[in-house]
């Protein structure tokens, strides 16, 4: 019987399938539930959409559960997210009531699941209240933060420390991201896909389609970031790179793909903002895609010329491995998760303002030699370090270290 995960070995190699089949041995039939706040859209969702039938081809029982919450929820952890990636915001006690009862009421639905699973990941602030719900838990619990949390405002923090410190472990996707918890804390960044509709090498036609679909000149360079519009990840000051530019290269072309999450509200408010400060500019193609949209992504990502990803903060920015995974050069916010992903002169540029990006885009389109060695580079630093496979590893060693308690030495045969 063919599986699933046999089809990444023409991109890993052989050995990194077989190592991944030997560490699940040990753990087939357990139950797993991922628990998050939405389907569609951001990376969580992305990573998500993979891991969970990946998982279960390599006989772990795998489930994926969304909680459900009214608009008042998702601003209240909208407002939680920036304040753990730094921001100065006061949530109002209102609001963290409506947080606690969403969770009290989605722990409800989600009783039976949560209690009898040997494994639960909670993904982010929106769900951690879960935890305190489920009294008679049979699993070890995981909180999985995906953001940067390396200066969280501190009584946001506070309230959400509450819950997190105690769960089982938690997960931060690099060191500089972990706060001091009493649960042992585990260093996992994300990964793309190679094999999803974003990632994988479409027909030439296809790639060709995006040109005419968007009324983009096949033949003018191409600055591409494709983004949630978060204040976050600077699409205004994106903007500002891009005509700063302009003024030495007449023929660039920009492009600003978002769509919608269900779990971000401010989206309509920064999508306004970017259409505003993109009104005199006709070069400036601002696309809002639907959420399932992958392949257009995919195709935008492979006609950039540069992708670049100028956030102020961020956990970990899927967008830019995508890009790198196409052997584009990556001009990169100098911000958490970046500076990991992109190697500084070698894969890319990590920059620190509008003019910094600018610079980058010009000097890159004056030395093509140069940019096609990064993209080279690219494509092979996330092989290596960036793809599904890594993260399926890492998530089945940290199962086998909270299942066996085997803290000191994982087994294979
Ligand atoms: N994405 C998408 N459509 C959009 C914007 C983003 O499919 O309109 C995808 C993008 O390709 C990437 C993910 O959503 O896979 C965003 O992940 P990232 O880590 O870059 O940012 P996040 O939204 O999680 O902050």
């Amino acid at each position: 019987m063919s599986h699933l995960i046999d089809s990444y070995a023409s991109i890993t190699g052989p050995d990194v399938i077989e190592q991944l089949r030997q560490l699940a041995k040990p753990l087939q039939g357990l139950k797993v539930v991922h628990v998050n706040s939405t389907k569609l859209g951001g990376g969580v969702a992305e990573i998500l959409n993979k891991m969970i039938p990946l998982m279960n081809d390599l006989g772990i029982e795998t489930s994926w559960e969304v909680v459900q919450g009214n608009p008042e929820f998702y601003a209240c952890t909208k407002m939680m997210h920036n304040a753990i990636q730094g921001n100065q915001v006061q949530i109002p006690e209102k609001l963290l009531k409506v947080y606690e009862k969403t969770n009290a009421e989605n722990a409800e639905q989600l009783r039976d699941t949560l209690t009898a699973a040997d494994i639960v990941f909670i993904h982010d602030p929106q769900p951690a209240a879960l935890l305190k719900h489920i009294d008679d838990r049979q699993g070890k619990w995981i909180w999985r933060c995906h953001i940067d949390a390396s200066k969280p405002y501190g009584p946001v923090w506070k309230y959400l420390r509450k819950d997190v410190q105690h769960y089982d472990a938690s997960i931060f996707s690099l060191a500089g991201f972990a706060q001091a918890l009493p649960n042992p804390i585990y260093l996992i960044p994300p990964s793309i896909d190679p094999l999803n509709d974003k990632n994988i090498e479409l027909p030439e036609d296809e790639r060709r389609a995006v040109y005419e679909a968007f009324n983009l000149d096949p033949d003018r360079p191409l600055v591409v970031q494709v983004s949630r519009f978060d204040r976050f990840k600077d699409p205004v000051g994106v903007i500002q790179s891009f005509k700063s530019a302009k003024r030495f290269i007449p023929g660039l072309q920009l492009v600003l793909a978002g769509g919608e999450a269900s779990d971000d509200p401010e989206g309509d408010i920064v999508l306004e903002e970017v259409r505003t400060a993109a009104a005199d500019e006709p070069d400036i193609h601002v696309l809002l895609l639907p959420g399932d949209a992958h392949r257009t992504i995919n195709a935008l990502q492979s006609a950039a010329t540069i992708i670049i990803q100028k956030s102020l903060r961020e956990g970990f920015g899927l967008t830019v491995t995508e890009g790198m995974w196409k052997q584009k050069p990556v001009i990169g916010g100098d911000t958490g998760g970046i500076r990991l992903q992109v190697i500084n002169h070698h894969t890319g540029f990590l920059v620190n303002s509008p003019a910094g990006a600018a610079l980058r885009i010009r000097y890159l389109l004056k030395n093509q030699d140069k940019m096609f060695e990064m993209g080279i580079k690219a494509k092979e630093f996330v092989r290596e370090n960036f793809l599904i496979t890594r993260h399926i590893r890492e998530y089945l060693t940290l199962m086998h270290a909270l299942v066996f308690d085997s803290k000191h030495r994982i087994e294979l045969k």
